[in-house]
């Protein structure tokens, strides 16, 4: 049989199966809807109270603040458009973002800016990360919104959230902060962080698909999200997910749990990989912030130098796809031809180089074998397909 190698955990996570055992009974006989007032719904209200609390101790918040949704992009939309409409009934029109976010945050952004918002998409430094500098110079009368992600998930690299915060609080502006890729994977704590609203999601962090939280401190005014039943304390309505708040919560508890032994063995693997790929491939590149305070453990994002080697970065995955190694770029596939990636463009890479882009993500499953034999196919591949174009390389 085929190796399969699977290193795109940031992409998503296979779901754990003690998660998946905790699930199972809300699926079948504890199936109440958790607004009933009967015995069936009062049992899974108490699993879903349950699962609130779970989530907010992890993250230092209160359960009252913590709602619901179905994944991080639905959290970054009820974050940017709620808050952005609850800004702008007090005046204020000006939102700060930079432009190394998720398209969940983009997008939304793009939203309000034809809508009538004033849009800053601060520039990030050659390793992905916003300054506070920026941020300072960017705040006028009319910020009510300010969105920073906690930790990029193409790069890896962690924003200074909290001095950002810190800033933007002392001029009244709300602070909302994509932890979708962080959580799990190093300590997200709202206090510590200074955030105001915070996005998370359970399939990063070996969960169910399609559900996810919004983190939204007390006091801060956020515009309701769907409209309809008067679920999540009338801010998001539709019937309650029980089975996946129950698969979120214990999810984040055994990954909470493991965080410091994963992250040592984590960052072992990620330095097993990093000197193979120095030692064995031409005009290798390395991606973010390279030390271990900086970035997420499990990221390492490479690309090839166009100056050095001319390598196609599409047939690159597609090799080692053949060679069942699942890697990702961060390019997007449009209209058929790949896009280079909008982080490392803003981060300054040249357009070839972007798209020659391999990121690496490990998990619970990749072992130092996976990291060997990724190492061996993909020095193959290159030999095979790359054009070295320097004669320092060649030689
Ligand atoms: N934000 C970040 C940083 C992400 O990496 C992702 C998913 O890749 C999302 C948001 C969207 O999350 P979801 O897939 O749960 O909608």
């Amino acid at each position: 049989m085929m190796r399969r190698v699977y290193l795109d955990h940031t992409a998503t996570t296979p779901l754990d199966p003690d998660v998946f055992e905790a699930m199972k009974p809300f699926f079948s006989e504890r199936f109440g809807n958790a607004s009933s007032i009967h015995h069936f719904g009062r049992e899974a209200r108490a699993a879903l109270d349950e699962s609130r609390d779970t989530l907010a101790r992890l993250i230092g918040a209160h359960s009252g603040e913590l709602f619901f949704v179905s994944g991080g992009t639905e959290a970054d939309n009820f974050a940017l458009k709620g808050a952005g409409a609850a800004m702008l009934a007090r005046g204020m029109s000006h939102v700060i973002t930079d432009k190394s976010e998720h398209h969940a945050v983009l997008e939304p952004c793009g939203h309000l800016e034809k809508n009538g918002f004033e849009l800053t998409y601060l520039p990030v430094d050659g390793l992905g990360r916003v300054s506070v500098s920026d941020v300072l110079g960017a705040m006028g009368p009319k910020s009510g919104l300010l969105s920073v992600m906690h930790a990029n998930n193409e790069v890896g690299t962690v924003n200074p959230v909290a001095e950002i915060a810190r800033i933007a609080k002392e001029r009244g502006v709300v602070v909302h902060s994509d932890a979708v890729q962080s959580f799990g994977k190093i300590p997200v704590n709202v206090d510590e962080l200074g955030v105001d609203l915070l996005s998370l999601s359970a399939h990063k962090i070996y969960g169910p698909k399609g559900i996810g939280a919004l983190y939204v401190r007390r006091g801060v005014e956020i515009e309701r999200y769907l409209h309809g039943g008067g679920q999540e304390r009338g801010r998001r309505a539709g019937t309650e997910n029980v089975p996946l708040a129950v698969g979120f919560a214990e999810a984040a508890a055994v990954i909470h749990r493991r965080m410091e032994a994963e992250r040592v063995r984590l960052e072992g693997l990620k330095d097993r990989l990093r000197s193979s790929l120095l030692r064995r491939l031409p005009g290798i590149l390395f991606n973010g912030d390279q030390s271990p305070q900086g970035s997420l453990p499990p990221i390492l994002n490479v690309s090839f130098d166009s100056r050095l080697i001319g390598i196609d970065g599409e047939a690159l995955l597609f090799n080692l796809d053949l060679a069942g190694i699942a890697v990702t770029s961060g390019s997007a596939c449009t209209s058929g031809s790949m896009e280079p990636s909008h982080v490392l463009l803003a981060m300054g890479r040249d357009e070839e180089t972007a798209r020659a882009t391999i990121r690496f993500s490990m998990g619970r499953s990749t072992t130092e074998e996976d990291i060997d034999y990724t190492i061996g196919v993909l020095s193959d591949i290159v030999q095979r397909i790359g054009k070295v174009r320097s004669s320092h390389l060649s030689s």
